[in-house]
Formats: C-alpha cells, sequence, structure tokens
C-alpha cells in the first residue's frame, strides 16, 4: 500500500483495494500461513464510541497474525475524563504500539490525530465522515457475491449522517458501478459527498422508495437511521422506521440479490429475511476478519 494512514476512502485506489481484497482471500485460504506473521507487534484500539464488530475484529485480526493489542479501554476510564486532548493521547499511544485504530465521535477527528503521529493510523469511524475499514470489507462481500465490476447497487436508509455510506459511495467510484441512494429527504447524501461523487466521474441517482429500483438491483446495502447523530430526537422520530424490508419486499427483488447491512440492525431488515439466501450480512461481518488481517499485514510490511 502506498499510504501509512487510512483515514478516508476517498483516498482509496482501485489498486489498493484490491491489494487489501486480494490478500484478504489469500489469507482466508489458509490462516494458518500468517499466524506468526507479526509476532511482537502490538495494535493500540482508541474507542471513543461504542464498537462491537470493529473493535472485536481488529483484535481478531491481530491476534490471528500472532500479534496483540494494547487497549485504551472506555473512554470514562482514561485520561479523557481528566482533560487530555486527542492530540496528546495519540502521541502517548504511539509510544505504546506498532499501529493505532481510532474510532471518535468528531467528523475529521482522524485526520487530525493522523498529523500527529508516524506509525500508521486507521479510522474506524468519525462521527458521521467516514469508515474506511467497514468499506473495504463490505467490498469484500460485494466481490465475493456480486462481483465489483457492472453492478448496479441500491444504498438505502441514513446517507446522511452514514459513514458507511460516504465511505462505500467514494470507494465504489473505482469500480464500473451504478450507484443509487435510497432515504427520505431529510437523509439524502450530504452536498459534499455529493460534489465530491460527481467529481470522480459517478453518475448517481437518488430515490425516496425503493419499489421502483429494486428489480434492478444486484446488491441492496440498508443502514440503520443514525439516532445518536440527529441533534433533535423529534427529527430522528420523523423518520425512524420508514425502511423496512422483509421477505414481502424482496419477492420483487433478483433471485441474486445480495442484501447487505453494516450492522447493528434495529428494526430496517426483518428477521424472516435472515434465513433467505439474499442475506449475507453475518458472512459480511465475519469477513472483517481475514479483511483487517490483511490491512494490518499490509501496513506493518509484512512483504518487507
Ligand atoms: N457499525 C457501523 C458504524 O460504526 C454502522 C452503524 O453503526 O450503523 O458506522
Amino acid at each position: 500500500m502506498r499510504q501509512d494512514h487510512i483515514i478516508s476512502a476517498k483516498h482509496l485506489s482501485r489498486e489498493d483495494i484490491e491489494a487489501v481484497l486480494d490478500r484478504a482471500s489469500t489469507i482466508a485460504d489458509d490462516p494458518a500461513a500468517y499466524s506468526q506473521r507479526h509476532a511482537g507487534s502490538l495494535l493500540g484500539l482508541m474507542f471513543y464510541e461504542p464498537s462491537t464488530r470493529t473493535k472485536m475484529s481488529f483484535s481478531a485480526a491481530m491476534k490471528r497474525l500472532g500479534g496483540d493489542i494494547v487497549d485504551m479501554g472506555p473512554v470514562e476510564y482514561s485520561s479523557v475524563q481528566k482533560g487530555e486532548s486527542l492530540a496528546d493521547t495519540v502521541r502517548v499511544v504511539e509510544g505504546y504500539a506498532d499501529a493505532l485504530v481510532l474510532r471518535h465521535p468528531s467528523e475529521g477527528s482522524a485526520k487530525m490525530a493522523g498529523e500527529f503521529v508516524d506509525i500508521p493510523l486507521i479510522n474506524a469511524g468519525d462521527g458521521a465522515g467516514q469508515h474506511p475499514t467497514q468499506t473495504l470489507l463490505d467490498l469484500y462481500t460485494i466481490r465475493e457475491n456480486a462481483g465489483l465490476d457492472d453492478l448496479t447497487i441500491g444504498i438505502m436508509g441514513d446517507l446522511k449522517y452514514g459513514r458507511t455510506v460516504h465511505s462505500m459511495a467514494y470507494a465504489l467510484t473505482n469500480f464500473e458501478t451504478s450507484q443509487h441512494f435510497i432515504s427520505p429527504e431529510s437523509l439524502k447524501l450530504p452536498r459534499n459527498v455529493r460534489y465530491d461523487l460527481h467529481e470522480a466521474g459517478s453518475s448517481i441517482k437518488e430515490h425516496t422508495e425503493l419499489e421502483a429500483i429494486l428489480p434492478s438491483l444486484d446488491v441492496l446495502y440498508v443502514t440503520r437511521i443514525q439516532k445518536e447523530r440527529f441533534p433533535d430526537e423529534n427529527e430522528y422520530r420523523e423518520v425512524a422506521g420508514e425502511y423496512q424490508i422483509d421477505t414481502d419486499t424482496l419477492e420483487a427483488a433478483s433471485d441474486d440479490l445480495t442484501v447487505m447491512h453494516p450492522l447493528p440492525r434495529v428494526d430496517e431488515i426483518a428477521h424472516d429475511v435472515d434465513k433467505t439466501d439474499h442475506a449475507k450480512y453475518f458472512q459480511q461481518a465475519h469477513n472483517g476478519v481475514p479483511v483487517r488481517m490483511a490491512l494490518l499485514d499490509l501496513l506493518l510490511g509484512g512483504d518487507q
């Protein structure tokens, strides 16, 4: 990989993405060959926001490479409570680890933190901004199920605050895809993201209803309304529960439709969808381990 920090999917080229996905496939085929690859290396985990999948799969990935983790632990027990700045904390933790994974509620925090450290820093979600490693595992899952070129994808739900959506939209500009965005009017893609997509030459279509577009989709990527990002709870209530899919909805879909979700789901996908062949969201979550192993291996110089 050319870059040391992984801050935004906007900076990932097709070559970067394919390097990670190809390495992830190799690892998934023979994990034992990588089990001691980074023995002695430490990954620093700094999570200022809740996480299940990202934190656990990064930990599993590092341990499955033979390394270990040092975890800042819950924010309420860290020196953040004493008023320490993010810039100071990352500079300290840099001395304890070989790479850092940072999740923080403020958009732009990972970029800022990256300016203070020389070891690789991975953005594991900066507020409503970006979540590039989620996108890598999403692309891996898409590649496994539908292929990445000539793809018609629908991305539905909270397109305004959903960082996984923003990262995915940028990364897909590297491939031959037609992107359809489905959301209530108030949760459309932010203007800056739309602008960037336009600049990248991507033709996107926006919809408020799924119905008309569903039959043409290869992938439907469903997202949670990001309750925690709404400045006003009433605004959340106005849109909560607006987009839900179940097996009846999917009757109009192609038999090959892949349904994905970065998880956690609230009520966007009914549980009856889980047992259909469309449902790939648990496989998607599991792919977090080989994909993050691949990314860590490349960033920690596994080839040298
Ligand atoms: N787990 C994803 C994220 O951290 C998606 C979500 O929370 O809805 O962005």
